[in-house]
């Protein structure tokens, strides 16, 4: 590997805008879970990133995810939560939104690991003759592609510090070999790699006192793999005492200063404020021997954590869909960028945005009762697969147009509501999606050409059209004045699109495609004009991807602003 060039030492003094940055190695700091999952790891990695961003270092955030599969993109969301597309079209673990979100910025494909990635790879390189001969085996050959795109990741990104969380828990068999890539790293560069332990304190209540000793036992387990901890994020209900740090210090080898309290609240966007409160910061900077620096500082998120309990009042707004029921349990994860990004853009406005979650199929019954929706402040239907509560979509579309309710259609629900306009503007009996029916008589959203044999060949990983395209915006619509740009970059997942042969059709009926693809051959937003409707606008786009808590997405806001115009009326 080309060694980084070094940087010219300099004896001026540091000015505002250029932080005077010490030479040093890149630094890892790898974040492992202990007890259980679930707890938060993703926060806490991002958290960690806006800190130390806040204080002045170039940091780069990055996931491994131990299962097999090669990307996310084959994963059922209501199992698997949310698939998050880079700008690159790799198809990723939800927290990679997270990151994005808190680091304000876009992270690289390289930033995503998994297992299925790493032993494809290396089993391709096997049937390439890669090896010449050898026996292939996971330990040297997995860990030391795994240590490689560790490097590699860092190099891309130009970072000093690479945050990788371990996805799974202390304990997992799955994991084991991204542990063992991390051990490497640090035998390699002894003073430029931490380990931070997300872990868990239960207060059990019939006991009624916080316990460490499973957080004891995970600190041991990960000592047995040659590993030891540095840092402790103590996740619990409460905030832990004195005592209690003074105990983990002891039994773990780590000082007490070292144990961070990190009890459940109420935002997460306050998580980083409160590790900044527990000098999480300097103690990592501490660990990684770095000396402190003057950064930009938290306020800009202050501001924003802030403005989150500063709303003047709510606003209901609902998200159709279908993917959130697991069990006896609703979950909104498959929908996460989504509802942050409704969040943030209310936030912007003052406005608390209050999510109701609508089952499609509620609408699919004889006589449905739509009165419910009068209720709803703005309607949202999100992307989505298959043929499961189209018609309850279909007929909550109708309502909302009908009802002038502002309505924000994401991908599916962009082309269902063109669908919609066909069927009952339009008149065309039978408009449908090549996707329910290849054969239907109208065929307002086909497959796009290059996606049909795909199918045909059953190639369906990462296949579809994914990530970052231009679209251009035409001038006089929502559009083009919410974004105030000609042109716009947002991240795609689909495989069918707008029938080509129908546009001109619709476009006389009155519904505007105000974004194409810069051909002009692909639309990529409808909507209807204001003195129609309040809002009624899809993107076949997931602008949802893009929102960050520092950057409210403008079709969001827009929509924001015509579900607070609602009430009015
Ligand atoms: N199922 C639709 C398609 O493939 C929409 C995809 C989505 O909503 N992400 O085009």
């Amino acid at each position: 590997m080309k060694k980084p060039t070094a940087r010219k030492t300099t004896t001026a003094r540091p000015t505002k805008t250029a932080p005077r940055k010490t030479k040093s190695h890149h630094k890892y700091i790898f974040v492992v879970g202990g007890v259980m999952s679930g707890v938060g790891k993703g926060i806490a990695s991002s958290s960690i990133g806006t800190l130390l961003h806040a204080k002045g270092f170039d940091v780069n955030l990055a996931k491994v995810d131990p299962y097999l599969n090669v990307d996310a993109g084959t994963m059922n969301p209501t199992e698997h939560g949310e698939v998050f597309v880079l700008n690159s079209g790799l198809e990723t673990d939800q927290d990679m939104g997270n990151y994005e979100r808190f680091l304000n910025r876009d992270l690289l494909h390289e930033d995503y690991i998994t297992s299925g990635m790493v032993y494809k790879h290396v089993i391709d390189k096997e049937r390439n003759l890669g090896f010449e001969g050898k026996c292939v085996e996971a330990v040297p050959h997995i860990r030391d592609e795994i240590v490689g795109r560790f490097e590699h990741a860092a190099k891309l990104n130009k970072s000093e510090i690479s945050i990788i969380e371990i996805g799974g828990t202390v304990g997992d068999y799955q994991n084991i070999m991204f542990i063992e890539a991390a051990r490497v790293l640090k035998i390699k560069h002894p003073d430029d790699v931490i380990f931070i332990m997300v872990s868990y304190l239960p207060i059990p209540s019939k006991i009624g006192e916080m316990k460490s000793r499973p957080t004891q036992n995970a600190v041991h387990q990960l000592a047995s793999y040659g590993v030891s901890t540095d840092i402790i994020i103590a996740r619990s209900e409460a905030p832990v005492d004195q005592k209690r740090k003074e105990k983990i210090g002891i039994a773990c080898n780590i000082p007490e200063e070292n144990v961070i309290s990190a009890p459940d609240i109420d935002s997460v966007y306050d998580v980083p404020l409160n590790f900044e409160r527990d000098k999480l910061g300097d103690i990592i900077l501490k660990s990684l021997k770095l000396e402190k620096r003057k950064g930009e500082g938290l306020g800009a998120w202050k501001k924003f954590a802030q403005s989150v309990k500063n709303t003047e009042r709510e606003l209901n707004i609902a998200i159709v869909g279908k993917y959130f029921n697991t069990g006896d349990f609703v979950l909104t994860d498959a929908y996460v960028s989504v509802l942050e990004a409704v969040k943030y853009s209310a936030y912007s406005q003052k406005v608390k945005a209050k999510i109701h979650t609508v089952n499609a199929r509620d609408f699919e019954v004889k006589n449905p009762d739509f009165s419910v929706l009068d209720s709803f402040d703005g309607i949202l239907v999100p992307g989505g697969f298959g043929e499961k509560g189209i018609e309850g979509k279909l007929n909550v579309i109708h309502y909302a147009r009908e009802n002038k309710i502002p309505y924000f259609g994401l991908c599916y629900g962009m082309q269902l509501m063109t669908i919609e306009y066909a069927r009952n503007v339009l008149g065309l009996e039978g408009a449908q999606t090549a996707e329910i029916n290849p054969k239907a008589p109208h065929l307002i959203i086909d497959i796009m050409p290059d996606q049909k044999k795909k199918l045909e060949e059953k190639d369906y990983g990462g296949s579809m059209r994914l990530g970052a395209y231009t679209a251009k915006l035409k001038k006089g619509t929502i559009a083009h004045e919410a974004y105030a740009a000609n042109s716009v970059l947002e991240r795609h997942r689909h495989r069918y699109e707008v029938n080509p042969n129908y546009i001109e059709q619709i476009e006389a009926a009155g519904l505007v495609f105000s974004g194409t693809s810069p051909d002009g051959t692909l639309m990529e937003i409808a909507e209807l004009p204001r003195s129609v409707h309040p809002f009624f606008l899809g993107t076949q786009f997931h602008p949802e991807f893009l929102a960050r808590p520092l950057r409210p997405h403008p079709l969001f806001t827009e929509f924001i602003k015509a579900a607070k115009g609602k009430r009015k009326k």
